[in-house]
Parts: structure tokens; sequence; C-alpha cells
């Protein structure tokens, strides 16, 4: 629809960052914005509804959509956070970057048989929605879906995380 196809023109692509030839999308822009913000966060979870308990947000941009997607769902939000940042983490899962190894971490409020909408905003190589998704089960909770507002094709993420909702593929 015209509505996301403003939204993501709103996207912004950063050359060089985090480092030399990465190219950064940067939603903050669309975030700014009242009706593509609304516009995304309904078609994030549209192909959800109804079949989660629960949305489940990585950090740090995942929480930036699961906060308005628990909000205009109805539901509640589960913050996965990176290691040391929760004060009685239940579960962590580590998982392969590019040089070295991110760990996340979850509280046991994900509980069992709690259906999980996994969140986040860009799906790249996959390993962070993938270690996510181990997470959730690893506590009991059943992942109902991921979805990601925006999927970088190229790095071929899809293929450690199938199912995966984009809004977005560029
Ligand atoms: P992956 O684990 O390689 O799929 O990387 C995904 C994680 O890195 C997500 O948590 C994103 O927030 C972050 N990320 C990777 N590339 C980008 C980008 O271009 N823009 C914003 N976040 C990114």
């Amino acid at each position: 629809p015209e509505s996301l196809a403003r939204a993501e023109s709103l996207i912004r692509t950063i050359p060089d960052y985090p480092e030399p030839g990465v190219l950064f999308r940067d939603i903050t822009p669309l975030l700014a914005d009242a009706s593509a913000l609304r516009d995304c966060i309904d078609a994030l979870i549209e192909p959800f509804a109804g079949t989660f308990d629960v949305v489940a947000g990585i950090e740090a941009r995942g929480f930036l959509l699961a906060g308005a997607a628990a909000t205009v769902a109805g539901v509640g939000l589960i913050p996965i956070r990176k290691a040391g940042k929760l004060p009685r983490p239940a579960a962590a899962v580590s998982y392969a970057l590019e040089y070295g190894t991110a760990t996340i971490e979850a509280h046991d409020d994900i509980t069992a048989g709690m259906r999980v909408l996994l969140l986040d905003d860009v799906l790249a190589t996959g390993g962070t929605l993938a270690a996510g998704h181990e997470l959730v089960a690893h506590l009991g909770g059943e992942v109902v879906g991921t979805a990601v507002l925006m999927e970088l094709e190229a790095l071929g993420g899809r293929a450690l995380v199938p199912d995966t909702h984009s809004v977005f593929v560029a």
C-alpha cells in the first residue's frame, strides 16, 4: 500500500556505519513520523493477530517496536537484553558475530506455554533472531512468529529464521 511505501521511504541509509563498508539502515526517521510508525506496527503484527500472548523485543531497537506493538495488540512486553543488563536473568544464549560472540538474556517472565511473538528492527545475518528464538524456547515459551521491520536479503539471515515476517525487504 501507498502508506507503507511512504514509511519505507523514511528509512535512512547511512554509509560506513558502524564501520567502513557497512550500509546502516536507520529507522529513526520512520519512528519519528506518527502515521508511518502506526502503519508499520500494524503491518508488523498483522499476520499474527490473535495468536500471541506477549511480544518479546530484542535490545535495543527491537524495544522501540515491541513497546508500540504490545500496546496496539493489547498484550504485554518482555525485553530480551544483552548480557549483564537484566537484574535476574533466567536464561542466556550466546551466538556468533562477525568478530566474536554476543549473549542475550531474558527473565523468567517468559513462562511455559506462553505464546511469544519475537520482534526486532532489522534481519541481517539472522544470528540475533535465531538466538532470541532459542532463548524463548529454552524458557518453555512457544515462538508463534518472528517479525522485523526490514530484512537485508543479501545477508541471507532468512536461512536461520525461515518463517520470519518482514515488512520491508532491501
Ligand atoms: P543479525 O544478527 O546479523 O541478523 O543482525 C541483526 C541485529 O543487528 C539486529 O538486532 C539489528 O538491530 C542489528 N542490525 C544489523 N544491521 C542493521 C542495520 O543496518 N540497521 C539497524 N540495525 C542493524
